[in-house]
């Protein structure tokens, strides 16, 4: 969609007043509220979806034969469709519903790593959040496989050409963010995922800071993994997805035990069930995927391409008014990025800048993002991070540069 129109056409004052925590205050100022990409707000849709479902809905799902049992089995059964309908997937079988992102890995590494050994390698990026690190180099230290790490240069961007030289026939699986949440670089994952194709490596992406900021559409991507939160998505937490491609699924062991994931259980063997359940052990987040559902229509009525390019509008005038800034680095200037700015000022330690930032109702991230390796290389201990969504607005950024001065007047 042409930009300028969509733009054009996005009413930011109404979709703000659709998240009633934005109209509170902090301290009594006016909620800026700038750390989406940590978790975003919800919109009353979300909420009282959560809300009718606990009141109307409720009991446990796939075993009652009585009405309101199969209403909620209706209701969670209802919102893995919504999930498939929403990332264009072949069938609601290959939707894995998770805690989250983190979750969605650690599935991955310990069901489908299972089979690795010494000398297979798992390519990762530089950029990549710890969930997409640490599960990895626990896998590599059960199985003796060894974890590759792709370089990264001053822009934050991926060295294409490095990561390209370290897929092999060795690589048996490429593991990556499409959006670096600490960042904000957009990586460039068809280039990515057809470099592991081309060895025959499996491909999961981890799309935390991505499937709310731009279309996802899996079977274009072509990729056999797609992990996500519904958290940073307007949903609510403790629910996330995992979709992978089924021949990759009905070959993994199941990952936990216990009720749901079986079809029988004897102490002479234990059978069990047909996908999705088979990664689903024990009573599942029912109201979080009503919620989450709910989410999505959210965002697909409200239009993700124009949520996208009216964030794209922020993060330009943002990014040129925190660079007017004397003493202001912003860390990570990649060519494409989403709306993530991560920043430092020089002779503030990040965490007594997010404080004063709080004083005047600016909520940013400080920190290490859970990207500690990004850090390391940045050679700073952490950065301040304001991100952006739907709602975001130019007040919200006007509020941030007059704080940042603010911040400039104290510390002198
Ligand atoms: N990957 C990325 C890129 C993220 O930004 C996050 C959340 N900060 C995660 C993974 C982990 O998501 P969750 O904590 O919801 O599992």
């Amino acid at each position: 969609m042409n930009a300028r129109i969509a733009e054009a056409a996005y009413d930011v004052a109404r979709v703000r007043a659709d998240f009633p925590i934005l109209s509170t205050t902090v301290r009594g100022k006016r909620l800026a509220f700038l750390d989406t990409a940590a978790s975003a707000q919800r919109p009353l849709a979300v909420i009282e979806a959560v809300a009718r479902y606990e009141r109307t809905l409720h009991a446990n799902v796939h075993r009652g034969v009585y009405e309101l049992s199969q209403k909620a089995t209706d209701a969670f059964e209802g919102a893995r469709e919504r999930v498939r309908r929403f990332l264009n997937a072949a069938s609601p079988k290959r939707v894995i519903f998770t805690r989250g992102t983190a979750e969605s890995i650690n599935l991955v590494a310990q069901s489908w790593g299972q089979r690795l050994g010494p000398g297979d390698e798992i390519l990762i990026t530089w950029m990549e959040h710890h969930a997409n690190i640490v599960p990895w180099q626990m896998l590599c230290e059960r199985t003796g496989a060894t974890l590759k790490v792709a370089p990264i240069d001053r822009r934050g961007e991926l060295d294409l050409n490095a990561f390209r030289s370290l897929v092999s026939p060795r690589t048996r699986l490429v593991a990556f963010t499409q959006v670096s949440n600490a960042l904000g670089t957009v990586l460039p994952i068809h280039e990515m995922i057809a470099a592991a194709r081309a060895v025959g490596a499996l491909t999961l992406i981890d799309g935390a800071q991505a499937v709310e900021h731009q279309r996802v559409e899996v079977r274009q991507l072509d990729c056999d993994f797609y992990a996500f939160s519904s958290h940073k998505l307007y949903g609510p937490t403790g629910i996330g997805v995992l979709y992978a491609r089924e021949a990759v699924l009905r070959d993994m062991p199941p990952w936990q035990g216990g009720g749901d994931m079986i079809l029988t259980v004897s102490f002479s063997g234990t059978t069990y069930n047909d996908l999705p359940y088979r990664f689903e052990a024990g009573t599942p987040n029912i109201s979080g995927a009503v919620g989450l559902a709910a989410a999505i229509d959210y965002l697909e009525a409200l239009g993700i391409e124009r949520a996208h390019a009216h964030e794209q509008r922020l993060l330009g005038r943002a990014t040129s008014a925190l660079k007017a800034i004397d003493g202001l680095a912003v860390i990570g200037e990649a060519q494409h990025k989403s709306g993530v700015i991560s920043f430092t000022l020089e002779g503030v330690h990040p965490h007594d800048l997010g404080t004063i930032l709080d004083d005047e109702g600016v909520a940013v991230r400080t920190g290490h993002h859970c990207a500690m390796p990004v850090m390391e290389f940045f050679d700073v201990p952490a950065t301040a991070r304001a991100s952006f969504g739907c709602y975001s607005d130019d007040e919200d950024v006007d509020q941030l540069v007059r704080a940042l001065g603010r911040a400039r007047e104290v510390f002198g």
